[in-house]
């Protein structure tokens, strides 16, 4: 396992092809007030790929990849990330599945879908949750924080894995594709000021 540091962009000759493990760290949870600091990629090959994101520096290969169709893009709680993409990088992410929405969808003995919930429930592994609120905005991450950085995006592949044949065994598969795909609008309605409201209620 390896954790490679990139400042500004992915560098060229780094490529992914079939599915990789996104995520985003940010200056906070706010879609409008809070930058974006850091975008983690992971083959599911035990290596992470950190970018951290540079004032004035336009991330070319990094938007490709994330915005290749080709690409299937694996998130926790898709729904922040992909709006955070969108509005910071101008890119829309798809396809994409979200171990948080399969957990929801299959996993219905539980009502804990958290991404260390679902570690422990699922692979056996403890992750630490210490540097989720540290300070993401200066331009080098700590090693901590790249360690944990890293370790959103290590375990994605084998819980899709997992929650992939739980859908098929709870009969959810086609509901969660659903679910899946409505994700680039569920952030346009979160980025456009339905954020809160139920657009499906009466
Ligand atoms: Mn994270």
């Amino acid at each position: 396992m390896a954790i490679f540091l990139h400042h500004g962009d992915l560098p060229e000759g780094v490529r992914f092809s079939g599915s990789i493990a996104v995520d985003t760290e940010t200056m906070g949870l706010n879609l409008h007030r809070d930058r974006l600091c850091l975008v983690q990629l992971s083959a599911g090959d035990g290596d992470a790929h950190l970018v951290k994101i540079s004032p004035g520096v336009d991330p070319v290969r990094l938007k490709a990849v994330l915005a290749d169709p080709a690409i299937l893009k694996i998130f926790h709680f898709a729904r922040f990330d992909v709006a955070m993409i969108a509005r910071h990088l101008g890119v829309s992410c798809a396809p994409v599945f979200c171990t948080k929405i399969a957990s929801k969808l299959c996993r219905t003995n539980t009502d804990r879908h958290g991404l260390k919930d679902i570690c422990r429930d699922l692979l056996g592994v403890e992750l630490s949750k210490e540097q989720q609120t540290s300070d993401w905005g200066a331009p080098d991450p700590t090693e901590e924080q790249q360690k944990y950085a890293a370790n959103d995006v290590l375990y994605l592949h084998p819980l899709k894995d997992k929650l992939s044949a739980l859908l098929e065994r709870e009969g959810r598969r086609a509901l969660a594709d659903a679910c899946f795909g409505f994700l680039s609008a569920r952030a346009a309605l979160d980025l456009s000021g339905w954020a809160d409201e139920d657009i499906f209620a009466h």
